[in-house]
């Protein structure tokens, strides 16, 4: 309805500048009502990170995790990122709620090693509006040392169409990072369309299959299966992990370990946990029966 309203206004707009439809009025209206409790909740500290297992497939270690945000809204309850991070994205706020969640990603490896947990990895999903900031490299860089945390802890993760957006300047940007020694990796692969000119040249550790190439992994002639076996030996042939997520079933699990895949994250094995829960599982030790 919003592009309706949209196409509509900007069609109707162009010979007719009163022309302002009441749909549109209610999608602008609601997109300024989010912006400002947005920007009031960073500032007050509703937003929190929960943190995904990522497992070791040969292992079934626990090696690192992803860092999630979620809006811990006063009145509304939990708010899921796909709702907020569009609109951050889109009017700037994704500056400080990006900042936020890297001091916060930070403070938690911090703890971590306090605790003697410290060949462990948190990777944070990264907006390439973060990206392009002029000196990121060197805002992260004090982040990392104000919390005394070696950068090859942290992790950061854009997805494979952001890069593509602009591809010689990610590029560019991403050696950067490598320089200062972070991990870098492609989120949702096989989503964005990248050449595979372009793939070689992003200086990238690993590549995360997005979980709509998984399949039921129960259908081996669905094409799903095809797709992330060529996922898994492109990376591999490009000396790159390759990480598979959204893994929900026994098969699928099944599937990605036959076929070498690195390791795996999902509602098999975990979802999101607050920082004691995996301070806690990391302790017990616990892992993916093998
Ligand atoms: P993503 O980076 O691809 O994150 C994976 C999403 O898949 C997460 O959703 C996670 O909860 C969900 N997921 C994990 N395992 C499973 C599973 O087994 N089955 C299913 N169906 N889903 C699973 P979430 O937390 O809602 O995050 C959605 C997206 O929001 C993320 O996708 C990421 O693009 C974005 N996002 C989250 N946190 C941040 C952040 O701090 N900064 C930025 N820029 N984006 C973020
Ligand atoms: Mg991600
Ligand atoms: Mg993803
Ligand atoms: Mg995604």
């Amino acid at each position: 309805a919003a592009d309706a309203a949209m196409y509509h206004a900007k069609t109707l707009g162009r010979n007719n500048v009163q022309f302002y439809s009441e749909e549109l009025n209610q999608v602008v209206h609601q997109h300024l009502l989010l912006e400002a409790s947005l920007s009031r909740a960073i500032r007050n500290g509703e937003l929190v990170l929960g943190y995904q297992p990522k497992v070791d497939l040969r292992t079934g270690k626990v090696v690192g995790a992803e860092a999630l945000v979620r809006w811990q809204h006063p009145v509304d309850g939990i708010i899921a990122p796909d709702i907020f991070i569009p609109v951050a994205e889109q009017t700037g706020l994704i500056i400080p709620l990006g900042d936020w969640v890297l001091d916060e990603a930070c403070a938690t490896l911090h703890a971590l090693a306090a605790v003697g947990i410290e060949d462990f990895v948190i990777a944070v999903n990264l907006s390439a509006r973060q990206l392009r900031q002029r000196r990121f490299v060197n805002r992260l860089a004090d982040t990392l040392a104000r919390h005394g945390v070696p950068a090859h802890r942290l992790e950061l993760e854009v997805t494979e169409s952001q890069l593509m957006d602009h591809p010689e300047e990610a590029r560019d940007a991403l050696a950067q990072l490598k320089l200062l020694g972070v991990r870098l990796s492609i989120d949702d692969f096989g989503t964005g369309y990248s050449s595979l000119s372009h793939l070689q040249k992003f200086p990238v550790d690993c590549i995360k299959i997005d979980r709509s190439f998984l399949g039921g992994g129960t259908d081996p002639d669905d094409g799903h299966e095809v797709i992330t076996r060529a996922i898994i030996a492109l990376g591999h042939n490009l000396k790159l992990q390759v990480i598979a997520e959204g893994v929900e079933t026994i098969e699928q699990l099944t599937f990605l370990r036959d076929h070498d895949c690195d390791q795996m994250q999902g509602y098999y094995f975990s979802p999101a946990l607050a920082q004691d829960g995996l301070q806690e599982m990391l302790r017990r030790d616990a892992r993916l029966p093998m």
